[in-house]
């Protein structure tokens, strides 16, 4: 009864008994492990592996406990959460199901068979096999119906099975892996040694697409991997896969560093997806807090999280959302004073890189780089100089909410409050530490204030001065507002100034540029909405400042500002090319 307990402590359902045979078929040195289960696991595993194999007389032995043929590595500092189970996973799954392992050594004409049996060994005989070990696994919990009871439905249990893959896919891409359930291919990864190629097997081909590739190194640590933001984001953090030196790792403060790092381009409520890999001095990690629980502790955190969040914003640098095109200017090519504001087509031959990628309906992605080939040349150079951008044409405004437009061989699809949202915040963020310049109220505004919000402008208002907001405390819950910012301008004073001191009610413990930023962030809402009515000039003029300014494509809350339908698209929908 006791070795039972013992035996659903380390195996407490299949995923954990999928984990351990799969860390065995690493250790073996596998390159290749093939997983396959029924029922979630409970009906059979199956772990197929190309490593080392197991010697005849060794056979027996790795169903007795505590038999391990692993002495301690350096590298194993950071596995102390599995030491306590050192040779205890194969014995502990035996005793709990009908197990079998069959093995053949590498350069040895003989494979074996050993069988047990709720923890009695049967027959080793010698049996036919491939170089490297099968561990088969039946009936789980065959003998344990407490702990088969505790379980959840089978495929609960098979998604928990696919979760552990998939973390062993991302963290080993050096290894190829399958993963069959029910007959069927969950996931299947080259095992080429390229992230990308993992991350393309668990994630899929459009996903990888949207993510941004991270490479930093600073301060000893080395961040690679790829992040996902807006479209890419997720509900929860279950995406987020971490690994330290190999090894999956979870992480508050990894999870902040990146959720940081990616703030104002996740919406509210959505989770940055990740699979970063940080190689970082193992004297400068400390060992794991809980067994399984993956749990890690950094001797200098303040330095990983640093590096972490440099590495992450740099990824997402990316080029501006317009960038001049890649002209190709040919001696043909009309003269850029021949340009018509109503004729973008005649000055475009070409359209712009990131949307002929795209060439359908989504969000748009972010500007692709410009590739060296494509890069104008000296004399280009001047042309493009004197053309300086691909104009953006306003044809007109949908539902009073998107702008249209066409920008080349694209027609755009503008969310007014989402672009005039981002471009006040970055207007602002750019002055954020600095003094922002002030828009003098020609009437000052007085206004007595509820309790909590004049409570929050006298605690705050230095956060609210440095913002570009002029007040003065009149007593009484009365405050004179006498200037704003000026990207916000007169007619937003009053309700800018009211969100910013209901934004900050309860701030305190923000740090000064956290609530510089808060202020800015609500101040921002009140930019023009969606179904405001605003007059053509306004709408170019918006459009115009999205072209010039190399604003991020998401609203400071992560949302998409913009729609692009080529007319490649246009035309094959409307069957005028084929696809
Ligand atoms: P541990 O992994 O801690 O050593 P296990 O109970 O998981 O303990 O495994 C016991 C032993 O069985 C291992 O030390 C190893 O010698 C052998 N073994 C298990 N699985 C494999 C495998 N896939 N390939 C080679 N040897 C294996
Ligand atoms: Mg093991």
């Amino acid at each position: 009864m006791v070795s039972l307990i013992a035996a659903g402590e380390v195996v407490e359902r299949p995923a954990a008994c999928v984990k351990e045979l799969v860390e065995n078929s690493l250790d073996a040195g596998a390159t290749s492990v093939s997983i396959s289960i029924t029922g979630g696991g409970l009906d059979m595993i199956r772990v197929t592996d190309n490593g080392s194999g197991i010697e005849p007389g060794d056979l027996r032995l790795a169903f007795a406990p505590h038999a391990t043929s692993k002495i301690g590595r350096a590298e194993e500092l950071m596995g102390v959460a599995t030491l306590g189970f050192r040779g205890e996973a194969i014995a502990s799954i035996s005793r709990v199901s009908r197990m079998s392992i069959l093995s053949r050594r590498k350069g040895s004409d003989l494979g074996m068979q050993a069988e047990n049996s709720g923890g009695e060994m049967g027959a080793i005989r010698e049996a036919a096999c491939a170089e490297g070990t099968q561990v088969q696994v039946k009936d789980l919990f065959f003998n344990a119906p407490v702990r088969k009871d505790f379980l959840k439905r089978p495929q609960r249990e098979t998604a928990l099975v696919a979760e552990i893959v998939q973390t062993m896919i991302l963290a080993r891409p050096d290894v190829a892996f399958r993963l069959m359930a029910d007959n069927r291919q969950v996931y299947f990864s080259p095992g080429d040694g390229s992230l990308s190629g993992a991350v393309l097997s668990v994630f899929g081909v459009e996903v990888l697409k949207g993510l941004k590739e991270v490479d930093g190194a600073e301060q000893g640590a080395i961040i690679q991997g790829f992040v996902g933001v807006g479209e890419q984001a997720r509900g929860s953090r279950a995406q987020q896969h971490f690994f330290l030196n190999g090894r999956a790792v979870r992480s508050k403060v990894l999870s902040q560093a990146l959720e940081e790092a990616c703030r104002h381009r996740v919406m509210i409520g959505r989770y940055p997806l990740c699979a970063l890999h940080l190689k970082i001095p193992y004297n400068r990690v400390d060992v794991n807090v809980h067994p399984n629980k993956w749990e890690v502790r950094f001797a200098d955190e303040g330095a990983v999280t640093a590096a972490l969040m440099n590495a992450v914003a740099d990824a997402l640098q990316e080029a501006p959302l317009f960038n001049p095109p890649p002209l190709t200017l040919s001696p043909k090519a009309p003269p850029p004073a021949s340009i018509q504001r109503r004729e973008p087509e005649a000055v475009m031959p070409k359209p712009p890189r990131a949307m002929a990628a795209r060439d359908s309906v989504a969000e748009k992605p972010l500007a692709a780089p410009v590739p060296e080939a494509q890069k104008p040349t000296e004399p280009e150079q001047v042309a493009h100089e004197e053309l300086k951008r691909t104009p953006l044409n306003v044809i007109g405004v949908a539902f009073h909410t998107y702008i249209l437009a066409l920008h080349g061989e694209s027609l755009l699809l503008i969310d007014q409050h989402a672009l005039h949202e981002r471009l006040l915040f970055d207007r602002m963020m750019a002055r954020a530490g600095e003094k922002q310049d002030v828009q003098t109220l020609l009437t000052p505004r007085v206004m007595q204030l509820d309790y909590p919000a004049y409570q929050s402008f006298l605690a705050f208002g230095n956060d609210l001065a440095q913002a570009g907001f002029l007040a003065e405390d009149f007593g009484d819950r009365t405050v004179r507002l006498s200037g704003v910012p000026l990207a916000l301008g007169e007619p937003l004073a009053e309700a800018s100034f009211l969100s910013a001191l209901d934004e900050l009610q309860g701030q305190g413990t923000l740090k000064g540029r956290e609530r510089l930023e808060k202020v800015i962030l609500s101040a921002c809402k009140h930019a023009v909405k969606g179904g405001e009515r605003l007059p053509e000039g306004t709408l170019q003029a918006l459009a115009d400042e999205m072209v010039s300014s190399g604003i991020t494509p998401t609203c400071p809350h992560g949302r998409p500002i913009v729609l692009a339908l080529s007319r490649g698209e246009l035309e094959r929908r409307f069957g005028r090319i084929q696809k």
